[in-house]
C-alpha cells in the first residue's frame, strides 16, 4: 500500500502543483444521449457510461466536467471517472458554482449544520461529518473523533479535490489533526490505489475516546474497521439498552462491545460478547473497564457465530436478548441470494435460542438487501425455527449517515427489533 504524503512534503508546493494541474486544461464537456438526462433533472448525482454520448475535450481522472443533454443545455457540473461505470459524480446543479474551496466550505458547514442536533443531544465527540453522496459530496466520506478528523476519498473526483479538502478542513477545524483512510477496494473501480496516513502533522498516536450517549468508547483511526469505528449504529446501541435491563443478552458480532456497553449500563443481568477477532474482544473489554463496568457480569468469547449458535443449540441454552449485526454479506446483485441464506440462518438460530417473548435485534448493513426482503428473511427464519415475530421497532443508520430524498442508494444499514413467541 502507498503510504499517503510523507509529511515532510511542503503543503504551499503541493497546494500550487495542484491548481496548476486544475486550472491549466478547460473543463470538458460530456454531452448524454436523448432522453438520458431524467435522473439528473430528479437530481440524482450519478451518471453512467452507456448514458453518455460524446466528449467535447480530454479530461483526465478526476477532472470537473460539465454535463448538457443532447439539445446542449446544461445540466450539471460533476467529476469524471474515466474507469468506472459511473462516469460522472455530480458535485452541482448549479451552473454559476464553481468546484472551489468556497462550494466545499459550503457543503461542510451545512453538514456541521445539520447534525448539532444529534451532537448536543447524544454529548457526541465522535460523529460521521460528511456522507458521501448523501450530504451532497459524492465519493467523499468525512468522520470527526473528538479532535481526529478521517477521510475516506472513495471516487476519482474525491481523490482529485484533496487538497482543498483539507485546506478547508483546516480552516474549519483548526485543532483537529487529519488523517486519510482510503484503503477501501471500490478504488479499484475508479483506477486509484489504497492510500492512508497523516494528512496534517503526523501525531504519535492514532487512538482517541469518544463520547455518545454518556458512554466512552475507544477508536483507533488506523486499525479499527472503516474509518476507525461503526458510528452508524449508535442509535440502535441506545435502543438495545432500552431493552436490556435485567436480560441475559447474547452479543454477536461484537466487534468492540459496544452493544455490550449499552447493554451493561442499562443493568442487563449477563452480557455475552462473540466475535471472530481476538483484537476486537481485547477492545471490547478494554470499553467495558473504561466505563466501569467490570462488575456487570459482561463475557468475551472467541467464535464463528455461526458455528456457536449452533453449539448453544444443542446445549440447549436459552437468552432473553440476542443481537445480530454480521458483517455486510452482499457485495454484488450475484451474492444475494447466499447472503439471504446465511441472514436466514443465523436469524433462525437466533430465534430457536430465546425464551418466549426473547428479543432479537437483527441488521443488515447490505444495501443491496432491501428493508422489505430483509423482513422477508426474518419471516421466512421464523417459519423455519418454528417461532412467531412481532416486529415491534424498525431501525435504521443514525441521523449523521443521513439518506437524501436525491439518493435513495444511500439507505443502506436496516434493523428490526422482534419479539420472539
Ligand atoms: N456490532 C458492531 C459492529 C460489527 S462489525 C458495532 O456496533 O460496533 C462485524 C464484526 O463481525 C467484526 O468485528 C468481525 O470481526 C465479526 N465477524 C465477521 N464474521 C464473523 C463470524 N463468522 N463470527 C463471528 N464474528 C464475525
Amino acid at each position: 500500500m502507498k503510504i499517503a504524503h510523507e509529511p515532510c512534503i511542503d503543503y504551499t508546493l503541493r497546494n500550487f502543483i495542484y491548481l496548476f494541474i486544475k486550472y491549466s486544461h478547460m473543463s470538458a464537456r460530456i454531452y448524454l444521449k436523448v432522453s438520458r438526462e431524467k435522473s439528473l433533472l430528479r437530481k440524482h448525482p450519478w451518471i453512467f457510461s452507456q448514458a453518455i454520448n460524446k466528449i467535447k475535450g480530454n479530461p483526465m481522472l478526476g477532472d470537473t466536467v460539465d454535463v448538457y443533454d443532447h439539445k446542449e443545455k446544461w445540466l450539471a457540473r460533476g467529476a469524471y471517472s474515466p474507469e468506472s461505470q459511473i462516469r460522472v459524480r455530480v458535485w452541482s446543479f448549479n451552473e454559476n458554482e464553481e468546484i472551489d474551496s468556497e462550494f466545499f466550505r459550503n457543503k461542510l458547514l451545512s453538514a456541521q449544520s445539520r447534525r448539532e442536533w444529534f451532537i448536543e443531544q447524544g454529548g457526541l465527540t465522535g460523529y460521521r461529518l460528511i456522507a458521501g453522496e448523501s450530504d451532497g459530496l459524492p465519493g467523499i466520506t468525512i468522520d470527526k473523533y473528538d479532535n481526529l478528523i478521517v477521510c475516506q476519498l472513495l471516487s476519482a473526483g474525491a481523490d482529485f479535490q484533496r487538497y482543498t479538502l483539507v485546506e478547508v478542513l483546516k480552516e474549519l477545524y483548526p485543532d483537529c489533526s487529519i488523517y486519510e483512510r482510503s484503503d477501501v477496494d471500490v478504488r479499484k473501480k475508479e483506477g486509484l490505489e489504497p492510500i492512508t496516513g497523516w494528512l496534517t502533522e503526523p501525531l504519535e498516536s492514532t487512538a482517541c475516546i469518544i463520547k455518545e450517549h454518556g458512554l466512552s468508547i475507544n477508536v483507533d483511526i488506523a486499525k479499527g474497521h472503516k474509518t476507525g469505528f461503526y458510528l452508524d449504529q449508535r442509535d440502535s446501541r441506545v435502543t438495545a439498552g432500552r431493552y436490556a435491563k435485567n436480560k441475559s443478552v447474547l452479543n454477536c458480532f461484537s466487534y468492540t462491545g459496544t452493544f455490550a456497553l449499552h447493554c451493561a449500563a442499562n443493568d442487563a443481568k449477563e452480557v455475552i460478547n462473540v466475535d471472530v477477532s481476538q483484537s476486537a474482544l481485547d477492545l471490547a473489554k478494554e470499553n467495558i473497564a473504561l466505563n466501569n463496568l467490570q462488575d456487570k457480569n459482561v463475557s468475551f468469547v472467541k467464535a464463528d457465530v455461526f458455528k456457536l449458535l449452533r453449539q448453544y443449540r444443542e446445549e440447549k441454552r436459552q437468552f432473553d436478548m440476542i443481537i445480530l449485526d454480521p458483517p455486510k454479506f452482499v457485495e454484488s446483485k450475484a451474492q444475494l441470494t447466499g447472503a439471504c441464506r446465511g441472514y436466514k440462518d443465523i436469524n433462525m438460530l437466533a430465534m430457536q435460542l430465546l425464551k418466549p417473548n426473547g428479543i432479537l435485534l437483527t441488521f443488515s448493513c447490505s444495501g443491496l438487501m432491501e428493508a422489505s426482503l430483509f423482513q422477508k428473511v426474518v419471516a421466512d427464519a421464523a417459519l423455519d425455527a418454528r417461532r412467531e415475530v412481532h416486529f415491534v421497532e424498525r431501525l435504521q443508520q443514525a441521523g449523521d449517515h443521513p439518506i437524501s430524498s436525491n439518493y435513495p442508494e444511500g439507505y443502506y444499514l436496516k434493523g428490526l427489533v422482534c419479539q420472539v413467541s
